[in-house]
Protein backbone atom coordinates (compact mmCIF):
# COMPACT_ATOMS: atom_id res chain seq x y z
CA UNK A 1 0.00 0.00 0.00
CA UNK A 2 1.33 3.14 -0.74
CA UNK A 3 2.50 6.37 1.53
CA UNK A 4 0.56 9.18 2.81
CA UNK A 5 1.81 13.00 3.15
CA UNK A 6 0.20 16.15 3.73
CA UNK A 7 1.34 19.45 3.55
CA UNK A 8 0.54 23.08 3.30
CA UNK A 9 1.16 23.32 -0.53
CA UNK A 10 1.53 20.68 -3.08
CA UNK A 11 3.44 21.86 -6.11
CA UNK A 12 3.03 19.30 -9.19
CA UNK A 13 6.19 19.97 -11.41
CA UNK A 14 9.77 20.82 -10.56
CA UNK A 15 10.48 23.24 -13.57
CA UNK A 16 10.74 26.81 -13.61
CA UNK A 17 7.47 27.51 -12.87
CA UNK A 18 6.93 25.19 -9.57
CA UNK A 19 10.64 25.50 -8.20
CA UNK A 20 9.97 29.48 -8.13
CA UNK A 21 6.51 29.48 -6.91
CA UNK A 22 8.15 27.00 -3.87
CA UNK A 23 10.77 29.18 -3.07
CA UNK A 24 8.16 32.39 -3.30
CA UNK A 25 6.08 29.98 -1.10
CA UNK A 26 8.78 28.52 1.38
CA UNK A 27 8.69 31.27 4.15
CA UNK A 28 4.85 31.29 4.86
CA UNK A 29 4.22 27.34 5.13
CA UNK A 30 5.48 24.05 3.98
CA UNK A 31 5.59 22.86 0.73
CA UNK A 32 6.17 20.03 -1.11
CA UNK A 33 7.60 19.51 -4.79
CA UNK A 34 6.89 16.88 -7.10
CA UNK A 35 8.54 15.75 -10.39
CA UNK A 36 8.53 13.09 -12.76
CA UNK A 37 12.47 12.86 -12.98
CA UNK A 38 15.41 14.86 -11.59
CA UNK A 39 15.63 18.17 -12.56
CA UNK A 40 16.58 17.16 -15.96
CA UNK A 41 12.77 15.96 -16.66
CA UNK A 42 11.52 19.68 -17.31
CA UNK A 43 11.94 21.67 -20.36
CA UNK A 44 12.96 24.54 -18.56
CA UNK A 45 16.39 22.84 -17.91
CA UNK A 46 17.03 22.35 -21.65
CA UNK A 47 15.75 26.17 -22.57
CA UNK A 48 18.60 27.88 -24.63
CA UNK A 49 18.10 31.45 -25.30
CA UNK A 50 17.24 33.04 -22.73
CA UNK A 51 14.37 35.35 -20.78
CA UNK A 52 12.73 38.37 -22.58
CA UNK A 53 13.07 41.36 -20.22
CA UNK A 54 13.61 45.25 -20.87
CA UNK A 55 16.91 45.88 -19.48
CA UNK A 56 18.45 48.45 -22.30
CA UNK A 57 17.92 51.97 -21.88
CA UNK A 58 17.64 52.04 -25.70
CA UNK A 59 14.61 49.47 -25.39
CA UNK A 60 11.10 50.35 -23.71
CA UNK A 61 7.72 48.48 -22.15
CA UNK A 62 5.54 49.32 -25.17
CA UNK A 63 8.04 47.65 -27.45
CA UNK A 64 7.80 44.58 -25.33
CA UNK A 65 3.98 44.98 -25.31
CA UNK A 66 4.35 45.74 -28.71
CA UNK A 67 5.95 42.66 -29.70
CA UNK A 68 3.83 40.25 -27.60
CA UNK A 69 1.00 41.38 -28.78
CA UNK A 70 1.92 41.10 -32.69
CA UNK A 71 3.21 37.19 -32.60
CA UNK A 72 0.20 36.64 -30.40
CA UNK A 73 -2.47 37.79 -33.64
CA UNK A 74 -4.85 39.69 -31.69
CA UNK A 75 -5.52 36.90 -29.14
CA UNK A 76 -3.19 37.69 -26.22
CA UNK A 77 -4.59 39.46 -22.70
CA UNK A 78 -3.84 42.98 -23.00
CA UNK A 79 -3.60 43.38 -19.58
CA UNK A 80 -1.56 40.08 -18.63
CA UNK A 81 1.04 41.31 -21.46
CA UNK A 82 1.20 44.75 -20.08
CA UNK A 83 1.39 43.25 -16.18
CA UNK A 84 3.85 40.41 -17.32
CA UNK A 85 6.25 42.75 -19.36
CA UNK A 86 6.49 45.52 -16.54
CA UNK A 87 7.23 42.66 -13.86
CA UNK A 88 10.08 41.31 -16.14
CA UNK A 89 13.21 43.86 -14.62
CA UNK A 90 12.16 43.19 -11.33
CA UNK A 91 12.17 39.28 -12.32
CA UNK A 92 15.44 39.60 -13.43
CA UNK A 93 16.64 41.02 -10.22
CA UNK A 94 14.92 38.45 -8.05
CA UNK A 95 16.84 35.34 -10.40
CA UNK A 96 20.06 37.03 -9.45
CA UNK A 97 19.61 37.56 -5.95
CA UNK A 98 18.95 33.63 -6.03
CA UNK A 99 22.22 33.12 -7.87
CA UNK A 100 22.12 32.87 -11.37
CA UNK A 101 25.20 34.93 -13.37
CA UNK A 102 23.60 36.02 -16.81
CA UNK A 103 26.68 36.65 -19.49
CA UNK A 104 27.60 40.31 -19.29
CA UNK A 105 30.04 42.34 -21.41
CA UNK A 106 31.46 45.41 -20.32
CA UNK A 107 29.38 45.63 -16.83
CA UNK A 108 26.16 45.86 -18.91
CA UNK A 109 24.13 42.47 -19.44
CA UNK A 110 24.78 40.87 -23.08
CA UNK A 111 21.42 40.92 -24.70
CA UNK A 112 20.42 38.57 -27.96
CA UNK A 113 17.67 39.59 -30.42
CA UNK A 114 15.59 36.98 -31.27
CA UNK A 115 12.53 36.42 -33.90
CA UNK A 116 9.91 38.78 -33.62
CA UNK A 117 12.02 40.68 -30.87
CA UNK A 118 12.15 44.41 -32.17
CA UNK A 119 15.40 44.64 -29.40
CA UNK A 120 17.71 42.67 -28.12
CA UNK A 121 16.24 42.18 -24.96
CA UNK A 122 17.19 38.18 -24.03
CA UNK A 123 19.06 37.78 -21.06
CA UNK A 124 20.69 34.50 -21.03
CA UNK A 125 23.53 32.43 -19.72
CA UNK A 126 25.66 31.35 -22.62
CA UNK A 127 22.98 28.95 -24.57
CA UNK A 128 22.40 26.69 -21.65
CA UNK A 129 20.26 29.84 -19.93
CA UNK A 130 18.05 27.30 -18.35
CA UNK A 131 20.44 24.53 -17.08
CA UNK A 132 21.59 27.38 -14.90
CA UNK A 133 18.11 28.27 -14.20
CA UNK A 134 17.30 25.06 -13.15
CA UNK A 135 20.39 24.22 -11.23
CA UNK A 136 19.97 27.51 -9.30
CA UNK A 137 17.00 27.47 -8.13
CA UNK A 138 17.19 23.69 -7.40
CA UNK A 139 19.75 24.29 -5.24
CA UNK A 140 18.01 26.91 -3.04
CA UNK A 141 14.77 24.48 -2.65
CA UNK A 142 17.41 21.74 -1.57
CA UNK A 143 18.58 23.79 0.84
CA UNK A 144 15.34 25.21 2.31
CA UNK A 145 13.62 23.26 5.52
CA UNK A 146 10.76 24.06 4.86
CA UNK A 147 10.65 22.40 1.36
CA UNK A 148 10.38 18.68 0.54
CA UNK A 149 11.74 17.55 -3.42
CA UNK A 150 9.99 14.45 -4.51
CA UNK A 151 11.52 12.42 -7.96
CA UNK A 152 10.43 10.28 -9.53
CA UNK A 153 6.26 10.77 -9.18
CA UNK A 154 4.12 10.87 -11.22
CA UNK A 155 0.39 13.07 -10.25
CA UNK A 156 -2.03 10.79 -11.45
CA UNK A 157 -5.16 12.63 -10.64
CA UNK A 158 -6.32 15.29 -8.64
CA UNK A 159 -8.25 14.81 -5.09
CA UNK A 160 -11.50 17.20 -5.22
CA UNK A 161 -12.82 17.52 -1.34
CA UNK A 162 -16.52 17.32 -2.69
CA UNK A 163 -15.97 13.42 -3.63
CA UNK A 164 -15.86 12.73 0.15
CA UNK A 165 -19.34 13.24 1.46
CA UNK A 166 -20.55 17.03 2.05
CA UNK A 167 -17.73 19.06 1.41
CA UNK A 168 -17.16 22.00 -0.83
CA UNK A 169 -15.50 21.70 -4.69
CA UNK A 170 -11.61 21.98 -3.78
CA UNK A 171 -8.97 20.47 -4.78
CA UNK A 172 -6.80 19.22 -2.18
CA UNK A 173 -4.28 16.98 -3.00
CA UNK A 174 -3.32 14.24 -5.58
CA UNK A 175 -3.00 10.87 -6.29
CA UNK A 176 0.87 9.83 -7.07
CA UNK A 177 2.48 7.23 -8.81
CA UNK A 178 6.47 5.98 -7.11
CA UNK A 179 8.08 4.78 -9.78
CA UNK A 180 10.70 3.48 -7.68
CA UNK A 181 7.99 1.33 -5.67
CA UNK A 182 5.26 1.27 -7.83
CA UNK A 183 2.78 2.13 -5.35
CA UNK A 184 0.50 4.77 -5.16
CA UNK A 185 0.06 7.46 -2.99
CA UNK A 186 -1.72 10.07 -1.68
CA UNK A 187 -0.97 13.73 -1.19
CA UNK A 188 -3.06 15.61 0.75
CA UNK A 189 -2.17 19.80 0.59
CA UNK A 190 -4.54 22.78 1.17
CA UNK A 191 -3.07 24.50 -2.02
CA UNK A 192 -2.20 22.72 -5.01
CA UNK A 193 0.06 24.17 -7.61
CA UNK A 194 0.29 22.72 -11.25
CA UNK A 195 3.46 23.28 -13.14
CA UNK A 196 3.99 20.49 -15.39
CA UNK A 197 4.69 22.22 -18.54
CA UNK A 198 3.57 21.45 -22.23
CA UNK A 199 2.16 18.88 -24.28
CA UNK A 200 4.31 18.56 -26.85
CA UNK A 201 5.06 14.96 -26.65
CA UNK A 202 1.73 14.68 -28.53
CA UNK A 203 3.71 15.00 -31.49
CA UNK A 204 5.97 12.31 -32.79
CA UNK A 205 9.24 15.17 -33.41
CA UNK A 206 9.28 17.47 -30.21
CA UNK A 207 12.28 19.16 -28.89
CA UNK A 208 10.81 18.79 -25.27
CA UNK A 209 12.05 16.22 -22.87
CA UNK A 210 9.90 13.09 -21.98
CA UNK A 211 8.17 14.63 -19.11
CA UNK A 212 5.77 16.88 -21.64
CA UNK A 213 2.63 14.75 -22.04
CA UNK A 214 0.40 17.25 -20.60
CA UNK A 215 -0.78 15.60 -17.22
CA UNK A 216 -1.09 18.50 -15.59
CA UNK A 217 -3.57 19.58 -18.81
CA UNK A 218 -5.34 16.57 -18.54
CA UNK A 219 -5.66 16.27 -14.85
CA UNK A 220 -7.65 19.97 -14.53
CA UNK A 221 -9.69 18.86 -17.57
CA UNK A 222 -10.47 15.98 -15.32
CA UNK A 223 -10.95 17.88 -12.44
CA UNK A 224 -13.64 20.39 -14.31
CA UNK A 225 -11.29 23.42 -15.05
CA UNK A 226 -11.74 25.01 -18.52
CA UNK A 227 -8.89 24.15 -20.83
CA UNK A 228 -8.23 27.14 -23.82
CA UNK A 229 -6.53 27.75 -26.69
CA UNK A 230 -5.37 24.16 -27.30
CA UNK A 231 -5.00 24.47 -31.25
CA UNK A 232 -1.80 26.75 -30.83
CA UNK A 233 1.44 24.49 -30.47
CA UNK A 234 4.22 26.19 -31.67
CA UNK A 235 6.57 23.85 -34.28
CA UNK A 236 10.28 24.79 -33.54
CA UNK A 237 11.39 25.47 -36.99
CA UNK A 238 15.17 24.44 -36.04
CA UNK A 239 15.73 21.36 -34.54
CA UNK A 240 18.96 18.76 -35.56
CA UNK A 241 18.03 16.61 -37.80
CA UNK A 242 20.38 13.37 -37.35
CA UNK A 243 19.10 10.07 -37.03
CA UNK A 244 20.35 9.54 -33.50
CA UNK A 245 20.32 13.52 -32.00
CA UNK A 246 16.62 13.24 -30.00
CA UNK A 247 15.16 16.42 -29.37
CA UNK A 248 18.25 18.41 -29.88
CA UNK A 249 17.13 22.01 -30.20
CA UNK A 250 19.24 24.98 -32.71
CA UNK A 251 18.36 27.67 -30.44
CA UNK A 252 16.82 30.70 -32.34
CA UNK A 253 19.78 32.94 -30.85
CA UNK A 254 21.90 31.41 -34.29
CA UNK A 255 19.45 32.66 -36.52
CA UNK A 256 19.34 36.30 -34.47
CA UNK A 257 23.24 36.32 -34.59
CA UNK A 258 23.06 35.93 -38.75
CA UNK A 259 22.14 32.20 -39.59
CA UNK A 260 20.83 31.78 -42.65
CA UNK A 261 18.32 29.12 -43.75
CA UNK A 262 18.95 26.98 -46.73
CA UNK A 263 18.09 24.19 -48.85
CA UNK A 264 20.55 21.63 -50.07
CA UNK A 265 21.62 23.49 -53.04
CA UNK A 266 22.46 26.54 -50.67
CA UNK A 267 19.32 28.82 -51.77
CA UNK A 268 18.20 31.32 -49.32
CA UNK A 269 14.17 30.57 -48.97
CA UNK A 270 13.08 32.76 -46.23
CA UNK A 271 12.88 36.15 -48.94
CA UNK A 272 10.07 34.35 -50.71
CA UNK A 273 7.99 34.40 -47.29
CA UNK A 274 8.86 36.74 -45.04
CA UNK A 275 10.89 40.67 -45.60
CA UNK A 276 12.08 39.52 -41.89
CA UNK A 277 13.45 36.74 -43.18
CA UNK A 278 15.24 33.99 -40.60
CA UNK A 279 13.97 36.44 -37.80
CA UNK A 280 10.06 36.16 -38.65
CA UNK A 281 7.87 34.94 -36.26
CA UNK A 282 8.77 30.96 -35.54
CA UNK A 283 5.08 29.66 -37.19
CA UNK A 284 6.19 31.50 -40.43
CA UNK A 285 9.89 30.45 -40.84
CA UNK A 286 8.29 26.94 -39.52
CA UNK A 287 5.49 26.76 -41.86
CA UNK A 288 8.30 28.39 -44.69
CA UNK A 289 10.03 25.22 -43.63
CA UNK A 290 7.66 22.58 -43.99
CA UNK A 291 6.69 24.05 -47.25
CA UNK A 292 9.90 24.19 -48.89
CA UNK A 293 10.16 20.15 -46.86
CA UNK A 294 7.49 19.12 -48.98
CA UNK A 295 7.55 21.08 -52.65
CA UNK A 296 11.23 19.72 -52.63
CA UNK A 297 10.22 16.18 -51.12
CA UNK A 298 13.58 16.75 -48.53
CA UNK A 299 14.17 15.45 -45.26
CA UNK A 300 15.56 18.25 -43.79
CA UNK A 301 16.92 21.92 -44.78
CA UNK A 302 20.02 23.82 -43.75
CA UNK A 303 21.11 26.28 -41.22
CA UNK A 304 24.17 28.32 -42.37
CA UNK A 305 26.33 30.46 -39.63
CA UNK A 306 30.08 28.82 -40.99
CA UNK A 307 30.50 33.26 -42.30
CA UNK A 308 30.95 34.07 -38.08
CA UNK A 309 34.22 33.93 -36.65
CA UNK A 310 34.74 30.22 -34.92
CA UNK A 311 35.76 32.08 -31.26
CA UNK A 312 32.35 33.89 -32.03
CA UNK A 313 30.52 30.43 -32.38
CA UNK A 314 32.40 28.79 -29.65
CA UNK A 315 31.74 31.64 -27.33
CA UNK A 316 28.00 32.18 -27.70
CA UNK A 317 26.55 28.50 -29.29
CA UNK A 318 29.26 25.78 -26.99
CA UNK A 319 26.14 23.14 -26.02
CA UNK A 320 25.29 23.68 -29.74
CA UNK A 321 28.75 23.52 -31.35
CA UNK A 322 29.66 20.70 -28.93
CA UNK A 323 26.42 18.32 -29.57
CA UNK A 324 26.61 19.23 -33.34
CA UNK A 325 30.17 17.92 -32.89
CA UNK A 326 29.01 14.88 -31.41
CA UNK A 327 27.52 14.07 -34.65
CA UNK A 328 30.11 14.74 -36.74
CA UNK A 329 28.90 18.57 -37.74
CA UNK A 330 31.53 21.33 -37.84
CA UNK A 331 28.39 24.22 -37.64
CA UNK A 332 31.71 26.53 -37.79
CA UNK A 333 32.62 25.24 -41.18
CA UNK A 334 29.56 24.41 -42.76
CA UNK A 335 25.79 24.03 -42.04
CA UNK A 336 23.49 22.33 -39.63
CA UNK A 337 21.03 19.85 -40.95
CA UNK A 338 17.60 21.03 -38.81
CA UNK A 339 13.85 20.04 -39.31
CA UNK A 340 10.59 21.72 -37.61
CA UNK A 341 9.69 20.29 -34.19
CA UNK A 342 7.00 20.44 -31.98
CA UNK A 343 8.05 22.91 -29.31
CA UNK A 344 5.35 24.72 -27.07
CA UNK A 345 1.81 24.56 -25.87
CA UNK A 346 0.35 28.05 -25.88
CA UNK A 347 -3.32 26.82 -24.50
CA UNK A 348 -3.50 25.12 -21.69
CA UNK A 349 -5.78 25.36 -18.36
CA UNK A 350 -7.67 28.71 -17.86
CA UNK A 351 -6.07 30.86 -15.18
CA UNK A 352 -6.66 34.23 -14.07
CA UNK A 353 -3.90 37.14 -13.07
CA UNK A 354 -3.08 35.42 -9.73
CA UNK A 355 -2.90 32.06 -11.54
CA UNK A 356 -5.97 30.35 -9.97
CA UNK A 357 -8.16 28.08 -11.87
CA UNK A 358 -11.38 27.15 -12.16
CA UNK A 359 -11.51 25.03 -9.15
CA UNK A 360 -11.08 26.48 -6.28
CA UNK A 361 -7.62 25.56 -4.30
CA UNK A 362 -5.93 24.45 -7.64
CA UNK A 363 -3.45 26.64 -9.70
CA UNK A 364 -1.79 26.34 -12.51
CA UNK A 365 1.39 28.34 -13.75
CA UNK A 366 3.81 28.56 -16.58
CA UNK A 367 3.43 26.04 -19.69
CA UNK A 368 0.37 24.22 -18.76
CA UNK A 369 -1.70 27.03 -18.12
CA UNK A 370 -3.19 29.60 -20.40
CA UNK A 371 -2.53 32.59 -18.78
CA UNK A 372 -3.81 35.15 -21.51
CA UNK A 373 0.08 35.84 -22.39
CA UNK A 374 0.96 34.26 -25.46
CA UNK A 375 -2.65 34.69 -27.38
CA UNK A 376 -2.54 32.74 -30.97
CA UNK A 377 1.66 31.99 -30.88
CA UNK A 378 4.67 32.76 -27.89
CA UNK A 379 7.22 35.75 -28.40
CA UNK A 380 10.26 33.63 -28.17
CA UNK A 381 11.99 33.70 -24.57
CA UNK A 382 8.51 34.78 -23.21
CA UNK A 383 7.52 31.39 -21.78
CA UNK A 384 10.51 31.22 -18.69
CA UNK A 385 9.13 34.73 -18.10
CA UNK A 386 5.81 33.74 -18.15
CA UNK A 387 6.52 30.91 -15.64
CA UNK A 388 8.53 33.27 -13.42
CA UNK A 389 5.85 35.85 -12.95
CA UNK A 390 2.78 33.60 -12.67
CA UNK A 391 4.81 31.38 -10.00
CA UNK A 392 5.36 34.35 -8.22
CA UNK A 393 1.43 35.93 -8.48
CA UNK A 394 0.46 32.27 -7.33
CA UNK A 395 2.80 32.30 -4.25
CA UNK A 396 1.40 35.93 -3.44
CA UNK A 397 -1.97 35.02 -3.72
CA UNK A 398 -1.79 31.75 -1.39
CA UNK A 399 -0.10 33.49 0.80
CA UNK A 400 -3.06 36.19 1.46
CA UNK A 401 -4.92 32.80 1.89
CA UNK A 402 -3.08 30.73 4.45
CA UNK A 403 -5.07 31.58 6.88
CA UNK A 404 -8.48 30.44 5.38
CA UNK A 405 -10.36 27.74 6.99
CA UNK A 406 -8.96 24.69 6.25
CA UNK A 407 -11.14 21.31 6.04
CA UNK A 408 -9.64 18.17 7.85
CA UNK A 409 -10.71 15.71 5.47
CA UNK A 410 -9.47 11.65 5.22
CA UNK A 411 -8.50 11.35 1.56
CA UNK A 412 -8.91 7.70 0.81
CA UNK A 413 -6.41 5.30 -0.21
CA UNK A 414 -6.21 4.59 -3.76
CA UNK A 415 -7.97 1.64 -4.70
CA UNK A 416 -6.20 -1.20 -6.59
CA UNK A 417 -8.48 -4.19 -5.29
CA UNK A 418 -9.88 -4.59 -8.58
CA UNK A 419 -6.69 -4.46 -10.58
CA UNK A 420 -4.06 -6.65 -12.20
CA UNK A 421 -0.78 -6.27 -13.26
CA UNK A 422 -0.97 -5.94 -17.38
CA UNK A 423 0.70 -8.71 -19.60
CA UNK A 424 0.25 -6.76 -22.60
CA UNK A 425 2.20 -3.78 -22.19
CA UNK A 426 2.76 -3.81 -26.21
CA UNK A 427 -0.76 -2.21 -26.31
CA UNK A 428 0.70 0.85 -24.20
CA UNK A 429 3.47 1.05 -26.49
CA UNK A 430 1.86 0.64 -29.81
CA UNK A 431 -0.96 3.04 -28.84
CA UNK A 432 2.05 5.58 -27.88
CA UNK A 433 3.55 5.41 -31.10
CA UNK A 434 0.37 6.18 -33.31
CA UNK A 435 -1.14 8.16 -31.37
CA UNK A 436 2.17 10.75 -31.65
CA UNK A 437 2.10 9.88 -35.91
CA UNK A 438 -0.94 10.74 -36.77
CA UNK A 439 -1.10 14.06 -34.77
CA UNK A 440 2.34 14.41 -36.27
CA UNK A 441 0.54 13.72 -39.99
CA UNK A 442 -3.12 15.08 -39.32
CA UNK A 443 -2.69 17.82 -36.98
CA UNK A 444 0.64 19.24 -37.50
CA UNK A 445 1.98 22.63 -38.81
CA UNK A 446 -0.56 22.78 -41.61
CA UNK A 447 -3.97 21.52 -41.10
CA UNK A 448 -7.33 20.67 -43.20
CA UNK A 449 -10.89 19.73 -41.67
CA UNK A 450 -10.51 16.46 -43.32
CA UNK A 451 -7.28 15.44 -41.50
CA UNK A 452 -8.46 17.03 -38.35
CA UNK A 453 -11.73 14.60 -38.27
CA UNK A 454 -9.64 11.71 -39.41
CA UNK A 455 -7.26 11.97 -36.18
CA UNK A 456 -10.51 12.89 -34.09
CA UNK A 457 -12.01 9.01 -35.28
CA UNK A 458 -8.18 7.54 -34.29
CA UNK A 459 -8.36 9.21 -30.98
CA UNK A 460 -11.77 7.85 -30.11
CA UNK A 461 -10.72 4.30 -30.76
CA UNK A 462 -8.16 4.64 -28.69
CA UNK A 463 -9.41 6.32 -25.93
CA UNK A 464 -12.17 3.80 -25.64
CA UNK A 465 -9.17 1.15 -25.75
CA UNK A 466 -7.54 2.95 -22.88
CA UNK A 467 -9.95 3.22 -20.90
CA UNK A 468 -10.88 -0.06 -20.82
CA UNK A 469 -7.03 -1.24 -19.90
CA UNK A 470 -6.96 1.59 -17.43
CA UNK A 471 -9.89 0.23 -15.40
CA UNK A 472 -8.55 -3.21 -15.34
CA UNK A 473 -4.73 -3.01 -15.07
CA UNK A 474 -2.46 -1.58 -12.18
CA UNK A 475 -1.22 2.06 -13.18
CA UNK A 476 2.05 2.40 -14.95
CA UNK A 477 4.25 5.34 -16.15
CA UNK A 478 3.13 4.52 -19.67
CA UNK A 479 -0.53 4.17 -19.32
CA UNK A 480 -0.68 7.27 -16.83
CA UNK A 481 1.29 9.37 -20.02
CA UNK A 482 -0.54 7.39 -22.87
CA UNK A 483 -4.09 8.45 -20.68
CA UNK A 484 -2.71 12.18 -20.69
CA UNK A 485 -1.61 12.31 -24.02
CA UNK A 486 -4.73 10.76 -25.65
CA UNK A 487 -7.17 13.38 -23.57
CA UNK A 488 -4.94 16.61 -24.53
CA UNK A 489 -4.66 15.18 -28.44
CA UNK A 490 -8.68 15.01 -28.32
CA UNK A 491 -8.75 18.93 -26.82
CA UNK A 492 -6.37 19.65 -29.72
CA UNK A 493 -8.83 18.84 -32.30
CA UNK A 494 -11.57 19.48 -31.07
CA UNK A 495 -10.21 23.27 -30.53
CA UNK A 496 -8.34 22.92 -33.85
CA UNK A 497 -11.99 22.21 -35.22
CA UNK A 498 -13.83 24.88 -34.11
CA UNK A 499 -11.66 27.34 -35.35
CA UNK A 500 -13.01 28.14 -38.56
CA UNK A 501 -10.21 30.73 -39.68
CA UNK A 502 -6.27 30.55 -39.71
CA UNK A 503 -4.70 32.83 -37.05
CA UNK A 504 -1.04 32.56 -34.86
CA UNK A 505 0.05 29.00 -35.21
CA UNK A 506 -3.16 27.33 -36.43
CA UNK A 507 -2.97 27.03 -39.93
CA UNK A 508 -5.98 25.42 -42.12
CA UNK A 509 -6.17 24.96 -46.19
CA UNK A 510 -10.23 24.85 -45.72
CA UNK A 511 -9.69 28.11 -43.44
CA UNK A 512 -6.87 30.35 -44.90
CA UNK A 513 -8.36 33.76 -43.62
CA UNK A 514 -7.98 35.51 -40.64
CA UNK A 515 -11.21 36.30 -39.38
CA UNK A 516 -11.86 40.38 -38.20
CA UNK A 517 -12.94 39.64 -34.82
CA UNK A 518 -10.43 37.61 -32.42
CA UNK A 519 -11.86 35.14 -30.19
CA UNK A 520 -10.28 32.43 -27.85
CA UNK A 521 -11.29 28.74 -27.66
CA UNK A 522 -12.74 27.41 -24.36
CA UNK A 523 -13.22 24.09 -24.13
CA UNK A 524 -16.03 23.69 -21.44
CA UNK A 525 -15.39 20.27 -19.32
CA UNK A 526 -18.14 17.84 -18.84
CA UNK A 527 -20.11 19.01 -21.73
CA UNK A 528 -18.54 18.18 -25.20
CA UNK A 529 -20.71 19.68 -27.16
CA UNK A 530 -20.11 23.43 -25.73
CA UNK A 531 -16.34 22.74 -27.39
CA UNK A 532 -17.45 24.29 -30.58
CA UNK A 533 -18.31 27.35 -28.87
CA UNK A 534 -15.87 30.29 -29.69
CA UNK A 535 -15.90 32.99 -26.62
CA UNK A 536 -13.94 35.41 -25.41
CA UNK A 537 -11.86 33.83 -22.26
CA UNK A 538 -10.82 36.83 -20.05
CA UNK A 539 -14.32 39.14 -20.36
C1 LIG B 1 14.71 22.83 -25.91
C2 LIG B 1 13.89 23.97 -25.38
C3 LIG B 1 14.40 25.26 -25.42
C4 LIG B 1 13.64 26.33 -24.91
N1 LIG B 1 14.18 27.58 -24.89
C5 LIG B 1 13.50 28.58 -24.28
C6 LIG B 1 14.09 29.84 -24.09
O1 LIG B 1 15.23 30.08 -24.45
N2 LIG B 1 13.36 30.81 -23.47
C7 LIG B 1 12.09 30.59 -23.03
O2 LIG B 1 11.48 31.51 -22.47
N3 LIG B 1 11.51 29.39 -23.20
C8 LIG B 1 12.19 28.38 -23.79
N4 LIG B 1 11.61 27.16 -23.92
C9 LIG B 1 10.29 26.95 -23.36
C10 LIG B 1 10.42 26.88 -21.84
O3 LIG B 1 11.59 26.18 -21.51
C11 LIG B 1 9.23 26.19 -21.23
O4 LIG B 1 8.04 26.74 -21.68
C12 LIG B 1 9.28 26.36 -19.72
O5 LIG B 1 10.53 25.95 -19.24
C13 LIG B 1 8.18 25.55 -19.07
O6 LIG B 1 8.44 25.57 -17.69
P1 LIG B 1 7.42 24.89 -16.71
O7 LIG B 1 7.98 25.08 -15.35
O8 LIG B 1 6.06 25.34 -17.00
O9 LIG B 1 7.49 23.34 -17.11
P2 LIG B 1 8.74 22.37 -17.23
O10 LIG B 1 10.02 23.10 -17.13
O11 LIG B 1 8.52 21.51 -18.41
O12 LIG B 1 8.63 21.48 -15.92
C14 LIG B 1 7.58 20.55 -15.78
C15 LIG B 1 7.84 19.76 -14.53
O13 LIG B 1 6.68 19.02 -14.21
C16 LIG B 1 7.03 17.68 -13.93
N5 LIG B 1 5.86 16.87 -14.25
C17 LIG B 1 5.18 16.77 -15.41
N6 LIG B 1 4.13 15.95 -15.26
C18 LIG B 1 4.15 15.52 -13.98
C19 LIG B 1 3.34 14.64 -13.23
N7 LIG B 1 2.27 14.00 -13.76
N8 LIG B 1 3.66 14.40 -11.94
C20 LIG B 1 4.75 15.01 -11.37
N9 LIG B 1 5.55 15.87 -12.04
C21 LIG B 1 5.25 16.10 -13.34
C22 LIG B 1 8.25 17.42 -14.79
O14 LIG B 1 8.99 16.32 -14.31
C23 LIG B 1 8.97 18.75 -14.63
O15 LIG B 1 9.69 18.74 -13.42
C24 LIG B 1 12.35 26.09 -24.42
C25 LIG B 1 11.84 24.79 -24.39
C26 LIG B 1 12.60 23.74 -24.86
C27 LIG B 1 12.06 22.35 -24.80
Amino acid sequence: MGQRFSTDILVIGGGAAGLSAALHLAGHARVTVLCKGDVESASSHWAQGGIAAVTDPEDDFDAHVHDTLNAGAGLCDQEVVAQTVARAPEIIRQLVDWGVEFDRSENEYHLTREGGHSHRRILHVADATGKALTHTLTDKVLDHPNIELFTDRVAIDLINLSKFGRHPNRCAGAYVLNRSTNHVEVFQAHFVILATGGASKVYLYTSNPDSSTGDGIAMAWRAGCRVANMEFNQFHPTCLFHPHAKSFLISEAVRGEGGILCLPSGERFMERFDSRLELAPRDIVARAIDHEMKRLGLDCVYLDISHRPRSFINSHFPTIAKRCADFGIDMANEPIPVVPAAHYTCGGVVIDGTGASDVPGLYAVGEVSCSGLHGANRLASNSLLECLVFGEAAANDIKRRLEEPRWDVNVPQWDESQVVDSDEDVIIAHNWEELRRFMWDYVGIVRTDKRLQRAQRRIDLLKQEVHEYYSNYRVTNDLIELRNLIHVAELIVRSALARKESRGLHYTLDHPETMSRADDTILFPGSMDRLDVLQPVFS
